[in-house]
């Protein structure tokens, strides 16, 4: 048997654990579905995530709070209002929300995931969230699934108690979706610049989809600094605009799986497959999920009377692939516990550095920017924060901006019309936040 040298070529790239670029990405997801190459590709992925996780599969289990139509009238979203698909309003009590996720945990997953629509009321989510966090065991990870947020909010996440958050950049953001894209992006700036971990996914993948525009999302997840990466297939709900496209079959899905595998390398701490299926678990994903409560994949009020699966099936599948069925809580999500352990007693109070500078910015300024992040950057992710303003802005009024670039750290101006250095950034920082 012999299989095409530019496929084999590129899999034995990926096998030694090298990186593959953009374009050998896309090769990979032509290939055929039917062809000794889709085998050889799900066989490369396959054994790079039984190597680095040794034969461990993990079941993150996700609980929906609430389902009413939604004004965003996502193309695939059963909530969407002007669907009509979905009959009531349903939306979970903070008791029930408790005993669901606990239910969970209870059962073995590995990880709870709390999922709204995208207007849910933010203050309400926090308030079960802590709720929640109280009633699970300290070392069992939560991760959010809400709308956009700012990074204001994404600390108040951490506050609530959660490790991670679960946020993507669907295909064809803002022409499938009712979301701006724009907005995606700040939201997923915001999760890379806190100590919140990201959980990706390439989604919802349907036909119309070529290889270009999933490989796009594969490269996002990995440079976004995704703890975990997944590939979800859409779910044609009836009566949902994007229904009339169809659905891509289990192989497809078990190829795009296995080049997202391929792609983020050992970044990820856990590889996903949504929803979850046999042939992808063969592919290189050791990670799927039991859900509950209301999903925009379903028209049932609860999900686990219809698509969604329970821990105990999604354990028997992990088994039937293979898999052992990690115990006790994912390894996946450490948000802040992982600076907690690692440094101890480091950093008592966030920092906040502004830089003032010309707009457009000149080179000084430019470089008085990329000094303060490369300060930052010495610090655990969401601790020290760095905002680049216009010093004509009403800000720079507010700090009396007269000369650039000028530095602000926590309200004080330490540096005017001086490219202030990373190493005296970092001294500054450290006084601030009391190390
Ligand atoms: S996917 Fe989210 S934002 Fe879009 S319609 Fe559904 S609930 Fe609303």
């Amino acid at each position: 048997m012999k299989i095409d040298p530019k496929i084999e070529s590129i899999l034995n790239k990926a096998l030694a654990g090298k990186e593959i670029n953009r374009e050998e990405a896309v090769e990979l997801v032509k290939i055929n579905e039917h062809s000794y190459e889709m085998y050889a590709l799900m066989s490369v992925a396959n054994t790079l995530t039984r190597r680095q996780f040794g034969n461990k599969g993990e079941i993150f289990a996700q609980v929906g709070i609430n389902v009413w139509p939604c004004p965003r009238n996502c193309g695939f979203c059963s909530f969407g209002a002007d669907w009509n698909v979905i009959e009531s309003r349903v939306e979970l009590s903070l008791e029930e929300v408790v005993e669901r996720a606990k239910e969970f945990e209870n059962a073995g997953a590995n990880a709870i995931f709390l999922m709204t629509t995208a207007d849910y009321p933010f203050d309400r989510y926090i308030k079960i969230a802590k709720a929640v966090r109280k009633a699970l065991a300290p070392d069992m990870p939560m991760v959010a699934n809400i709308g956009d947020f700012t990074e204001e909010q994404a600390t108040e996440l951490l506050d609530a108690g959660f490790q991670g958050v679960y946020h993507v950049f669907r295909l064809r953001e803002g022409k499938d979706t009712g979301i701006d894209p724009a907005s995606r992006l700040r939201t997923l700036e915001a999760i890379k610049n806190s100590a919140l971990d990201l959980s990706y996914c390439v989604e919802p993948i349907g036909p119309e989809h070529p290889p270009e525009e999933l490989v796009e999302e594969m490269f996002r997840g990995k440079e976004l600094g995704a703890v975990n990466c997944a590939s979800m297939w859409r779910v044609p709900v009836p009566g949902v605009p994007l229904a009339k496209l169809g659905k891509i079959s289990e192989l497809a899905l078990a190829k795009v799986v296995a080049v997202t595998r391929i792609v983020v390398g050992n970044s990820i701490r856990a590889m996903g497959v949504h929803e979850p299926r046999m042939l992808p678990l063969l592919a290189g994903a050791n990670q799927i999920y039991a859900e509950t409560g209301p999903n925009p994949r379903d028209t049932v009020e609860d999900t686990s009377r219809g698509r969604g699966f329970s821990v105990e099936t999604c354990k028997n599948m992990l088994k039937e692939a293979g898999y052992i069925p990690l115990e006790g809580p994912s390894k996946v999500f450490q948000g802040r516990w992982r600076f907690k352990e690692k440094n101890p007693g480091e950093l008592k109070s966030n920092v906040r550095v502004l830089v003032f500078g010309t707009q457009p910015p000149c080179a000084r300024c430019q470089q008085a920017e990329r000094e303060a992040r490369q300060a930052a950057e010495k610090f655990p992710p969401g601790r020290v924060t760095v905002e680049k303003h216009d010093a004509l802005s009403e800000l720079g009024q507010k700090y009396g901006v007269m000369l650039t670039p000028t530095v602000v750290v926590n309200g004080k101006t330490v540096a005017v019309g001086r490219v202030l250095k990373e190493s005296e950034l970092v001294e500054i920082i450290k006084k601030e936040a009391g190390v």
